[in-house]
């Protein structure tokens, strides 16, 4: 598949066209930012485990009837993707409370909330992603009633699909942030609700299941030290690469490694 022009970068991602106009490829940056981009840095090898890790989890959603814009995996750091047009909205899920949670309510971090708490933000970094209320996205018409009904459905089952996911290798989901779009549907002629962007230690907060440890971004956000590392460990467990895999590859004239320990 012929990459063409870029058609958008964020921060972690760049979104290139291609010669099928319903199609795109997602491209995944070592780019790490937090605190609406104050704090930034290249995390090493980090494109490479997202792009296998959403791989694996979106092909794992979509064996389960959840639709996605994920088509397959063109090299190490690519992905072949339908393209979509993104609400602009953040769909947050926590199971435990910690991040802005704690910050905005002062609910105890760590406290394990009674059911899943679903948040909505508006996306706009200008904003800083503000949190919004369903009426806020009805009334600026960013969605529908009919489509968010058929999110809030659908993320709460990613939720249930993800967490068993996750406690089968030892690792609590504590929250995540998914997005979603409208994509052409060949077969049907009409666009359909994806599930988009990506699901990656990017975008989710991952707890060992017995230490806690942080295996996810709030290893970078709070200067934990060994963030390829925590990465690794989550593509490790899923068993998505082999024990004693060594990635080698050209970027931007450095050669980037990565090594997969034996346990
Ligand atoms: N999150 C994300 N992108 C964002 C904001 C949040 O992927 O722009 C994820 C974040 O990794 C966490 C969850 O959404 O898994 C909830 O994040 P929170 O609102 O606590 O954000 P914080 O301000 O602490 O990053």
């Amino acid at each position: 598949m012929n990459k063409g022009s870029k058609l958008y970068e964020g921060k972690a991602k760049i979104i290139y066209e291609t010669k099928d106009k319903d199609l795109v490829i997602q491209h995944f940056k070592d780019d790490a930012t937090a605190f609406n981009n104050l704090k930034k840095a290249k995390v090493e090898g980090k494109g490479v485990l997202n792009n296998r890790i959403s791989e694996y989890i979106l092909t794992n959603l979509a064996q389960c009837g959840i639709k996605n814009h994920f088509i397959k995996r063109l090299n190490m750091r690519e992905q072949l993707i339908r393209k979509a047009e993104i609400f602009p909205i953040e769909f947050i899920v926590r199971n435990i409370a910690t991040g802005s949670l704690t910050k905005r309510l002062g609910i105890p971090e760590g406290t394990v909330l009674e059911k899943p708490l679903l948040e909505y933000c508006y996306k706009n970094d200008e904003l800083q992603d503000p949190l919004i209320s369903k009426d806020h996205i009805f009334s600026f018409g960013w969605a529908s009633k009919k489509e968010i009904e058929e999110i809030d459905i659908t993320t709460l089952r990613i939720n249930d699909l993800l967490s068993g996911m996750f406690r089968g290798i030892g690792i609590k989901l504590v929250d995540f942030k998914i997005e979603y779009g409208k994509a052409w549907n060949k077969d049907s002629e009409k666009k359909e609700i994806v599930l988009a962007d990506e699901i990656s230690p990017d975008t989710c907060r991952l707890w060992d299941i017995k230490t806690e440890k942080k295996l996810d971004k709030d290893r970078f956000r709070r200067d934990l030290g060994n963030v390829i590392q925590g990465y690794q460990e989550v593509a490790r467990r899923l068993g998505i690469m082999p024990e004693e895999t060594n990635i080698s590859e050209v970027n931007f004239g450095k050669t980037t490694s990565i090594k997969f320990k034996k346990k």
